[in-house]
C-alpha cells in the first residue's frame, strides 16, 4: 500500500495539536479562530507587528462578524473588503500597523475618523478606555452601530457627521486615527488632539495613494514622520471643498 503524503500525518495528531494551540472553547464557538490565527501569524507578525498588545487584539476581534456574511469566508485575508456604498474595511495589516503607531495606553481616550464597518474601532477599544468614532455615511454609521453593540462592545461611540470637524464634546483625544485619505490634516482634529498625542492619516493624493503618516503634537505644532504606502477611500465632505 503506497501511503499519500497527505495521510503521513495521521488526523488525530493534527488535531491534538490545533487543540494544544487554541484551547477547545475557542475553536468550538468560533468556527474562524483558526483562520484567524493563521492571519495574525503570516500576515501580521509576519510582516513584522511586533507589539503583543496588537497581536493578541488582532487575534481576538471577530473581522467576519464585520462583513456581509457572503464575504465571511475571506474576512482573514490579507485584502481590503467591500462594505457597501463603494467603502471597503481595511486590510487586517494596516489596522494592525495603524493601531501599533499609536503607541496606545490603557487609560488613552482615541477619536477615530470614518468608522466603516467598525473594525478599527472594535480592535481600539480592546486597546483603550473610549473610542469616539465618527461616519459621514447614515447607513455604514447605523451598522456599525449595531454589529458593535451585538458585539457587547460597550466603550465605543458612534456619531453620524463629517470627522473633518471633529468631536468637540469629547476633546481633547490621546490619540487620533484617520481611516480614509486626506489631502492635509483638517486643523479641527489637531486642535482636539491633546499636547503630546498622535495622530495617523492616509495623506496625499485623494485619488490612488497616499503615504500613511504619523504626526506628534508638540508646543501645538506637528512632528511628521512618514510610515508606509498605502490606499485608502477618500475622506469626503468638508476635506473636499479645500
Ligand atoms: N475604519 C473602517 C474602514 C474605513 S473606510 C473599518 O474599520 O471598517 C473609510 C470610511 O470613511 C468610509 O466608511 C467613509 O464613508 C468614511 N468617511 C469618508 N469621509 C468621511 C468624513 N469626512 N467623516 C467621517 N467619515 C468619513
Amino acid at each position: 500500500m503506497v501511503i499519500s503524503p497527505k495521510s503521513a500525518l495521521p488526523v488525530p495528531v493534527f488535531s491534538l495539536f490545533v487543540l494544544l494551540l487554541f484551547p477547545a472553547s475557542s475553536v468550538a464557538q468560533d468556527q474562524y479562530a483558526l483562520k484567524r490565527q493563521q492571519m495574525v501569524e503570516q500576515d501580521i507578525r509576519g510582516r513584522g507587528v511586533k507589539d503583543p498588545v496588537v497581536l493578541g487584539v488582532m487575534g481576538k476581534v471577530p473581522r467576519h462578524l464585520f462583513v456581509d456574511p457572503s464575504y465571511r469566508d475571506r474576512a482573514y485575508g490579507d485584502h481590503p473588503l467591500p462594505i457597501g456604498e463603494g467603502q471597503t474595511i481595511s486590510q487586517p495589516y494596516v489596522v494592525a500597523l495603524m493601531t501599533g503607531a499609536l503607541g496606545l495606553k490603557r487609560s488613552d481616550r482615541v477619536l477615530e475618523i470614518g468608522t466603516g464597518s467598525g473594525y478599527q474601532a472594535a480592535v481600539l477599544a480592546e486597546v483603550v478606555r473610549e473610542v469616539y468614532t465618527i461616519e459621514i455615511r447614515k447607513d455604514l454609521a447605523q451598522r456599525a452601530e449595531l454589529t458593535l453593540k451585538q458585539l457587547g462592545c460597550k466603550n465605543v461611540q458612534v456619531k453620524y457627521g463629517d470627522g473633518y470637524f471633529g468631536w468637540e464634546e469629547q476633546a481633547p483625544f490621546d490619540a487620533v486615527i484617520i481611516t480614509a485619505a486626506a489631502n492635509h490634516i483638517p486643523p479641527p482634529l489637531i486642535k482636539q488632539l491633546k499636547e503630546g498625542g498622535r495622530l495617523i492619516v492616509p495623506l496625499g493624493s485623494m485619488v490612488y495613494f497616499q503615504t500613511l503618516t504619523l504626526a506628534t503634537k508638540r508646543r501645538g505644532q506637528l512632528d511628521v514622520e512618514q510610515i508606509s504606502p498605502v490606499a485608502f477611500v477618500p475622506m469626503v465632505g468638508e476635506m473636499q471643498k479645500k
